[in-house]
């Protein structure tokens, strides 16, 4: 019986690593959409900033657009300072180029406030797209990394199904639907289980003395009263 389970043994064990291997193939495609999640936010970072710069610096042409279109205006308005007639109608002429002073002052005001700001957006611009260079070379580098790991892991896995079939080929029929039915029933899907110190390593429970003894001395399958798992005894000597 001592060979027997120790190919169940092996059999679970390339089990458990298929599975293993499975599993990490199966999650291997969010990695790379975790990695281009990264990389798109990245970009899509600098565009904004881009774009707000490029607004504030159209913002910045208006105002100075404006501010000219007033200056003009007012040039106008002090040239007609010498045409006019009246005490009165100077009066309102010189008022009003006063108030065009004043708006272009407003707007000359605003213009420097918006530096200012074109300023920091630049900042925030330099910085976004140094961030988005220092992390792609990163991204790329763990993505090839990914892609690797998933070529070794193919390869791992179809040697491994070799492996698991050559085993298999060894084991009585009998014992392997005793190991497939067990299985089933197994959440872990670990059929079999070592009991160590008097305790099945599958539900810990500590097996009755007399199950013990017959379990030492490796005569014929036997199964965990708790968990229904086979299970085998090490001499650790
Ligand atoms: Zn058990």
């Amino acid at each position: 019986m001592k060979t027997e389970i120790q190919t169940l043994v092996r059999l679970q064990a390339a089990e458990i690593e298929i599975r293993h291997l499975e599993k990490a193939l199966e999650e291997a495609p969010k990695r790379f959409d975790a990695l281009n999640a990264e990389r798109q936010m990245l970009s899509e970072a600098v565009q904004v900033a881009e774009a707000h710069l490029a607004d504030l610096n159209k913002r910045y042409r208006e105002r100075e657009r404006e501010a000219r279109q007033e200056q003009d205006r007012a040039a106008k308005r002090a040239a007609r300072l010498y045409e006019v007639k009246t005490n009165k109608e100077y009066q309102a002429t010189l008022k009003e180029i006063d108030d065009i002073k004043a708006t272009v002052s407003g707007i000359e005001d605003e213009m420097l406030a918006l530096l200012d700001t074109i300023e920091a957006a630049k900042g925030d611009l330099a910085q976004k797209r140094q961030a988005s260079a220092d992390r792609s070379q990163a991204l790329a580098d763990e993505a090839a990394e990914v892609e690797q790991a998933m070529a070794d892991d193919r390869q791992r896995l179809e040697a491994l199904r070799l492996q698991r079939e050559e085993i298999a080929s060894q084991i009585d029929p009998d014992l392997m639907n005793v190991y497939l039915k067990a299985r089933i029933q197994q959440r872990d899907q670990r059929a079999v289980a070592e009991v160590i110190h008097a305790v099945c390593q599958g539900c810990h429970l500590n097996i009755p003395p007399q199950l013990y003894n017959e379990l030492q001395r490796q005569d014929d399958l036997k199964i965990c009263p708790l968990c229904q798992r086979i299970i085998y005894w090490q001499n650790e000597e």
